[in-house]
């Protein structure tokens, strides 16, 4: 038994965590009090009675959040673990898990580029389409990523040498700047020795993308 005037200091090893708070206690017909911030003096309660009314309040209460339990009981009661075992409560109850709906809204990993003007940066890839009359088999892509300008050159094969004669006398002579960055897959024909050629003729940065990632 403990009484309000015992100096903490000799207070014993069970009321160890009291110690350091031991004014804002009362001893009151051998019942220990905490009083609160307001002057309220609320019962201290065991660990045993602490968990036994925290699962009470939960489910007679539809399952409280966080929130709502603590100030439902803070005012009723003190245990140092109060707060503690609410949130383990109300982390761990299984049909709360089960049944929640996450708020979290799953975004597709993507990296975000910015440009500040037209042909900074273009993004260029390959189309195929059935076989015209005149035998083209598709079309490289070539888009500006400012102005969303965009151009479709028929061409009548995937081979680099096509692809780079289509930029150097087709794209090139139809846009106000050679691009200062050019955005590409990882396709062979891109990452061969002679688009490197014609990017390094132009002083163009090559940024090659793999297929998992995803540019706004
Ligand atoms: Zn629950």
């Amino acid at each position: 038994m403990v009484h309000s005037r015992v100096p903490a200091s000799q207070l014993p090893h069970s009321c160890k965590r009291l110690k350091s708070k031991w004014s804002e206690f009362r001893v009151y017909q051998d019942l220990l009090f905490k009083e609160l911030s307001d002057g309220h003096l609320v019962p201290v309660i065991s660990f045993k009675v602490l968990i036994d009314l925290e699962a009470e309040t939960y489910l007679q209460n539809a399952h409280l959040g966080i929130g709502k339990m603590t100030s439902m009981l803070r005012g009723l009661v003190w245990h140092h673990a109060l707060t503690k075992v609410i949130r383990d409560l109300c982390r761990t109850c299984k049909e709360c898990q089960m049944c929640k709906v996450s708020r979290e809204v799953v975004f597709p990993p993507t990296l975000r580029i910015s440009t500040s003007a037209p042909f900074e940066l273009v993004a260029m890839d390959l189309i195929s389409l059935p076989t015209s009359s005149t035998g083209y088999i598709g079309c490289l892509m070539i888009v500006d990523h400012y102005s969303k300008w965009v151009t479709a050159i028929p061409i009548r094969n995937k081979q680099t040498r096509t692809i780079c004669q289509a930029i150097e006398e087709r794209v090139f002579p139809s846009i106000p700047r050679v691009p200062v960055r050019f955005l590409t897959d990882n396709g062979p024909k891109f990452i061969s020795h002679e688009f490197s050629a014609l990017m390094e003729r132009y002083n163009i940065i090559h940024i090659k993308i793999t297929p998992k990632q995803t540019f706004e």
